[in-house]
């Protein structure tokens, strides 16, 4: 027997996918991804970018609480074996005292429990190919299964792009991040001075957000002309805390374990100087990579390579019966709210799908 819907992914698209179908009846599969180190070295493991983070202050419904009332939500919400995964955060020196937002973590323990309590199944392991081009749709997993699937939804999202320096990898969470709305009003960044590496619309908008907070900004641009529209340009050039370091690329992030980054080093693309600037933060800015390899060109992507809808306010795909939710089909808004609202629109669409088809 073909399963009804198969959801591939577990980030804030595929957990909210996941409660929907499962609460319509749909029994949904959920393939949350293979715990492997090229999935941690492409940070592409289970629970998605959102578990890559610290606090999540813009997730509605997350307002500051005591980080202990955290550790007893968590606690009285997960079975042990899944609050093991969060422990960490409540006990030993790097625990929070007072008050905070749930972290990335603590949330996509909560989404995958919230799909769990409503009869989702989960398997531990990636897709690595898919037959669009037969129905019931086959897909196959790293592990050599095969499962038949009159539904899909992928929500497999994006991954940033890092530089790949060692020093860069030593400090993410502790001063590195390639989201700058995720972790940007941090205590650790707030007047102090910034660095954000890029020269799009993101690295302005990453530095404009983050000029809000930080005593400076400086944006390091590899080139002497900035990629952005020209509007966001003129954003850059008018912030009078913004200082723009053309022509250099970063060399290393400096700093200690107890410290986090206290600095980078620069180079210079156009002679052989080198400079060191004293910063609390590290932001990349150097776009996002969507996870769609492993469709092999069967869906229409866009020319970034996301998924690309075919109907307004839908997730429909170019294959009928295959939907698309979260940041794998927007490079756009990629937020964990906007992901969830998709991921909610794909069960929907996959529910409603069905049914057309007499299938329910
Ligand atoms: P992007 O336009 O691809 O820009 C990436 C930037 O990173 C470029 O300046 C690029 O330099 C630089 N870069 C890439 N690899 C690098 C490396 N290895 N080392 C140093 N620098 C590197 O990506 P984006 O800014 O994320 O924007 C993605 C899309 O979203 C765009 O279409 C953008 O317009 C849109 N967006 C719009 C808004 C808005 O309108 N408010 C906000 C955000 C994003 P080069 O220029 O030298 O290639």
């Amino acid at each position: 027997m073909p399963e009804k819907v198969v959801i591939i992914g577990s980030g804030p698209a595929g957990w909210t996918a996941a409660i929907y179908a499962a609460r319509a009846n749909l029994q949904p599969l959920v393939f949350e991804g293979a715990v492997t180190r090229e999935n941690q070295e492409k940070g592409t493991l289970p629970l998605g970018q959102l578990n890559l983070t610290t606090e999540v202050e813009n997730f509605p419904a997350w307002p500051y609480v005591d980080a202990s009332i955290l550790e007893q939500f968590s606690k009285s919400a997960l079975p042990p074996e899944r609050f093991s995964n969060l422990e960490g955060y409540y006990q030993g020196k790097q625990a929070h005292k007072g008050k905070r937002s749930a972290y990335g973590p603590e949330q996509m323990e909560y989404m995958r429990q919230q799909a769990v309590n409503f009869g989702t199944r989960i398997v531990t392991d990636d897709i690595v190919k898919v037959d669009f081009g037969k129905h019931p749709f086959v897909l196959r997993t790293l592990e050599e299964q095969t499962v038949e699937a009159l539904a899909v939804i992928v929500a497999t999202g994006a991954r940033a792009n890092y530089l790949g320096l060692a020093s860069e990898d030593r400090f993410k969470n502790n001063g590195v991040s390639a989201c700058a709305v995720c972790d940007g009003a941090l205590p650790r960044f707030r007047n102090k001075p910034l660095v954000v590496i890029g020269g799009g619309d993101s690295a302005i908008e990453e530095g404009t957000y983050l000029s809000k907070f930080a005593s400076k900004v400086y944006l390091v641009h590899r080139r002497d002309q900035l990629r952005a529209s020209k509007i966001m340009q003129q954003r850059a050039f008018d912030n009078t805390k913004m200082e723009l370091k053309w022509n250099r690329v970063l060399d290393e992030v400096l700093g200690t374990d107890a410290e986090g980054v206290t600095g980078v080093r620069l180079n210079s693309t156009v002679d052989d100087k080198k400079e060191e600037l004293d910063t609390s933060g590290l932001f990349l800015a150097i776009g996002h990579t969507p996870n769609t390899a492993f469709l092999e060109g069967q869906l229409a992507l866009d020319d970034k390579g996301y998924i690309r809808w075919t109907h307004p306010q839908r997730t429909y795909t170019t294959v009928e019966g295959v939907f698309a939710a979260g940041d794998v089909a927007d490079s756009y808004y990629r937020q964990a709210v906007t992901a969830a609202g998709t991921g909610c629109m794909a069960a929907l669409d996959a529910e409603r799908w069905l049914a057309e088809k007499g299938w329910l």
